[in-house]
């Protein structure tokens, strides 16, 4: 836990986890939470030193329904970093 990029992911992470009045709407997830009916339920984190946020999504992709578009991958090559599941939920 004491590595500066480990404090930047938990720093990431309580930005998301707060209310939206509390933070200016940037990041598409931050738009995503603003709606009433949006929680997260379940936050997996995995510590790097590298990112492989695109490398994670491409996995994640192969266990997905669907994919939507564009979401937060406006700063890479991905498709998509939002994906449904359905009812299959893979993470239980
Ligand atoms: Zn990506």
């Amino acid at each position: 836990m004491g590595s500066a990029l480990n404090k930047k992911l938990i720093t990431r992470v309580r930005r998301h986890t707060s209310p939206s009045y509390l933070k200016k709407l940037h990041w598409h997830i931050d738009y995503l939470l603003a709606n009433s009916e949006i929680r997260i339920s379940k936050s997996i984190l995995i510590p790097s030193s590298v990112r492989e946020e695109c490398i994670l999504a491409q996995t994640i992709k192969e266990l997905s329904k669907e994919e939507v578009l564009g979401f937060g991958s406006s700063d890479c090559n991905c498709n998509s970093h939002l994906f449904y599941f359905g009812d299959n939920e893979p993470f239980n």
